[in-house]
């Protein structure tokens, strides 16, 4: 009888959270969301809600856990910790070996789609790999090994190579696991007691017979003292490679860097295809940006998006982030998303803008044009010379705080040389196309 208590209270405090939540005017979309987390027991100082997935809890977590911690904060007029739990997702539920359900099958994200990965030169090789192994599973590319830092679309990647593939072949039995768990399921054989036998039988008939294409996210995760989770792989790895079935592997790192991978299965990733992804340049994260706003109805102001997508260079994810944040304020406070209250609503969570100094634009615009910089300077007066050095001048005005004596310094030329160079490009850039491209190329790879 002790715990009923608490739930009560739970659900009590919860509805009033979301009578506030109505209150303020959020969204229907919001509220749905919200509706779908259920108290459950714990303990008093302390709400635990459950989501129907891991993917809603993390969502919520990242967009409104703090905003919700706040509003639980003022509601139960005390202090009282908000913990978010998820039920398991579908394949760890115990649906190991009966077909997927439609349209939800086993580990799949279906929210992660080719459809609405954005392509850029920083992910086109993992993309037409990722086609390849679409197209014809288990002949091109395997096993396709997919690196990069964290953030850059690796599981979105992968959960699109496993929906694309059923999406061709309903009949095609999909396995998406990441490396943790594959861990975590092995370890629990190896554990099973006098079960151990039969939970071992079980195991590989799921992972080695009972499986057309693996994907593995996060390799990495596994650490030094999972010799036997390693062992385990590299035979269901040869198995399912001998009998010419696909397998996706991702990583933080290439594989000559794994630690605690043995050489032989490295040796068996570099026969496949190693594709890697990188950070993204400034027009692919505005796609991304645009992209992941239309998905939520919403159109981004295109000043908004250049701001964001100049100061988060790195992640997608913090990209992603800070528009979730961006609509999150929106629906709270139901302030439009205009460039004054992203630069407020973000301002604690963007990484610092990046310095742009005189000798940064001097070398881009010399790269651009195909000048070293040194004849960018100082080679004359040339007409494609001059014209670059122009730009290079107008860029330094409008991009930096430095005055026309300070740029003429840099270009050892006088004030008056800087100041009418700037005013020329300043009016071609208004009406000249090409000139108007050029300035806005440099402006752009000077962002990435
Ligand atoms: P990783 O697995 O490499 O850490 P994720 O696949 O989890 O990264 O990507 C982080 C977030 O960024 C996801 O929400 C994903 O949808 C998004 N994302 C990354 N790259 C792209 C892209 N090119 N187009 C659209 N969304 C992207
Ligand atoms: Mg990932």
């Amino acid at each position: 009888m002790t715990t009923a208590r608490p739930l009560a209270e739970g659900h009590e405090l919860w509805k009033r959270v979301l009578d506030e939540l109505r209150g303020r005017g959020v969204s229907q979309h919001l509220q749905g969301l919200l509706g779908q987390l259920r108290p459950v027991e714990s303990e008093p100082g302390r709400l635990r809600l459950i989501a129907p997935n891991p993917f809603i809890r993390d969502w919520i977590e990242d967009n409104y856990g703090a905003t919700l911690g706040d509003l639980l904060h003022s509601c139960a007029g005390d202090a009282c910790a908000l913990e978010l739990l998820a039920e398991p997702p579908p394949h760890e539920a115990g649906q190991a070996s009966s077909p997927p359900a439609p349209g939800l099958p086993a580990g799949l994200n279906p929210a992660y789609t080719f459809g609405n990965f954005v392509l850029g030169k920083s992910n086109e090789l993992v993309f037409s790999a990722a086609q390849g192994v679409c197209q014809k599973p288990g002949e091109v590319n395997n096993p396709l090994f997919i690196y990069g830092d964290s953030g850059l679309g690796k599981t979105h990647v992968l959960h699109a190579i496993g929906n694309e593939i059923l999406r061709l072949r309903h009949s095609a039995r999909v396995r998406l696991i990441n490396g943790e768990q594959f861990m975590n399921e092995y370890i629990a054989v190896t554990h099973a007691g006098n079960r151990t036998l039969e939970k071992r039988e079980e195991f590989r008939y799921k992972y080695r017979k009972d499986c057309d294409v693996l994907l593995l996210d996060d390799i990495q995760l596994w650490r030094g003292s999972a010799v036997e989770t390693r062992h385990e792989f590299f035979l269901t790895f040869n198995e399912l490679y001998e009998g010419r079935k696909q397998i996706v592997i991702t990583s933080d790192r290439p594989p000559h860097e794994l630690p605690d991978i043995e050489e032989r299965l490295k040796t068996r990733f570099q026969h496949g295809l190693l594709a890697d992804i990188q950070p993204p340049a400034f027009e692919t994260r505005l796609g991304i940006l645009q992209k992941k706003a239309q998905s939520r109805k919403l159109t981004l102001p295109d000043d908004v998006a250049s701001f964001v997508a100049e100061r988060v260079r790195k992640n997608v994810r913090e990209l992603e982030g800070a528009l979730n944040r961006l609509i999150a304020v929106h629906d709270l406070t139901r302030v439009p998303i205009t460039l004054e209250m992203a630069q407020q609503a973000l301002r604690n969570v963007l990484p610092p803008p990046q310095v742009l100094n005189l000798d940064s634009i001097l070398e881009e615009s010399a790269r651009y044009y195909g000048l070293p910089v040194d004849r960018l300077v100082r080679g004359g007066r040339q007409k494609r010379v001059a014209h670059a050095r122009a730009v290079a001048m107008y860029l330094c005005r409008s991009l930096t705080s430095s005055s026309f004596p300070e740029i003429g310094a840099k270009f050892e030329k006088d004030h008056a040389t800087v100041m009418y160079a700037c005013r020329k490009i300043e009016a071609l850039n208004e009406s000249d196309p090409g000139v108007r491209r050029e300035v806005s190329e440099i402006r752009s790879r000077l962002a990435s």
